[in-house]
């Protein structure tokens, strides 16, 4: 484990603008596990995973944004629950992972040593469950829901499912990357013993295709053979794959391994993570020639969390570019236009 930049000159021959960054300036920790460090080729110093966990100066020189870009605060409930969609719900159940991503939106909460959520705090979240039955869905995350030992995610479980059995549960992590070995027997057990009611999810998040190991497509089975079907959520990110290339690569491996892509996360404007942020401009043009190579099951849904709180918005080419009397007319994904008659 590497937990200062000390630790990571042991391994690292650190960039100017690495050394430059100051351990003072309290903002998200330093913490990079052995499984990511072994994927980081240390040779480059534009190693993209690299990029998204070893802090550089230029977090620190970046004032745009804000902590709490998507004004989580303002909608949630309890400093841990978030109830912005009116039919789903984000419960944050430690600010704890095993790493910490440089490009991580939620640094207001991350790595603050909170810990995991209290037996007393879930018991008003259940109350609350109780109540408020338009809630079909609840996301499991944080930090990172595998942070919590065996005991904690029963404890999790097991009130939620007693209280709401019809809610589903997604399970979000970084762990299949970060800390493969958190997946024993002992954890699987856990979904064994709850597995009545409405599905589980997996939620994973692989930005670049070499973060997609043997280690972690076969958690991706395990979880598969209790019937818990894996969705990846990405963030386009600067120097990291930000290229149709590594997308469209991204994109094959992880649905040839059982994963499908979901989402495509523009960068939130948070505060310190300017210099992985891609204009959407850029962003956009890709995901047109994505959508040319990729197949509708390989294509994720490139998404912006608008700020202040707006929500989820889709950003796509609008095909529909125009109509006229008789007529809707249409681009061509592959050149050219089409027009598609109205029909009263
Ligand atoms: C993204 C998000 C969800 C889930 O939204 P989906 O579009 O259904 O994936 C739920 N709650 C909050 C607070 C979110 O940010
Ligand atoms: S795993 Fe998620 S919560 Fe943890 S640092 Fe990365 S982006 Fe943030």
């Amino acid at each position: 484990m590497y937990k200062s930049k000390s630790d990571l000159e042991k391994v690292l021959a650190l960039s100017e603008s690495e050394k430059a960054w100051s351990e003072d300036i309290p903002h998200l920790p330093v913490l990079i596990s052995d499984e990511v460090m072994a994927l980081i080729n240390k040779y480059d110093q534009n190693d993209p995973i690299r990029r998204q966990f070893v802090p550089s100066k230029e977090e620190q020189s970046d004032y745009l944004g804000s902590l709490d870009p998507l004004e989580e605060v303002k909608h949630s409930k309890s400093e841990r629950f978030i109830h912005r969609y009116d039919n789903r719900a984000a419960l944050l159940v430690t600010d704890q992972c095993f790493a910490y991503c440089r490009h991580c939106f939620r640094r207001r909460f991350t790595g603050h040593e909170i810990g995991a959520v209290t037996r007393h705090e879930l018991e008003e979240i259940c109350k609350y469950l109780e109540k408020h039955t338009e809630i079909e869905e609840i996301l499991l995350t944080g930090g990172d829901l595998f942070v919590l030992s065996d005991w904690k995610l029963e404890e999790v479980i097991g009130m939620l499912k007693e209280t709401r059995p019809d809610i589903i549960l997604r399970l979000c992590t970084r762990a299949l990357l970060s800390h493969p070995r958190r997946f024993t027997d002992e954890l699987f057990r856990v979904f064994e013993r709850h597995n009545t009611g409405a599905p589980y999810y997996l939620m994973t998040q692989f930005n670049h295709p070499r973060e997609i190991t043997k280690e972690s497509v076969e958690i991706v089975s395990r979880f598969l053979s209790l019937g818990i079907i894996a969705f990846n959520q990405s963030v386009l990110l600067k120097g990291v794959n930000d290229s149709v290339e590594v997308q469209v690569e991204l994109a094959r491996k992880l649905l040839v391994n059982r994963i499908k892509p979901y989402y495509l996360f523009q960068g939130d404007l948070v505060n310190g993570t300017s210099h992985l942020r891609v204009d959407i401009k850029k962003g956009l043009e890709m995901e047109k020639e994505m959508r040319k190579r990729l197949s509708g099951l390989e294509m994720p849904m490139y998404t912006i969390d608008l700020p202040e709180g707006g929500g989820k918005a889709i950003l796509t080419h609008n095909y529909l570019a125009g109509e006229d009397e008789n007529s809707w007319i249409f681009d061509s994904p592959y050149g050219g236009k089409r027009e598609y008659p109205k029909i009263n």
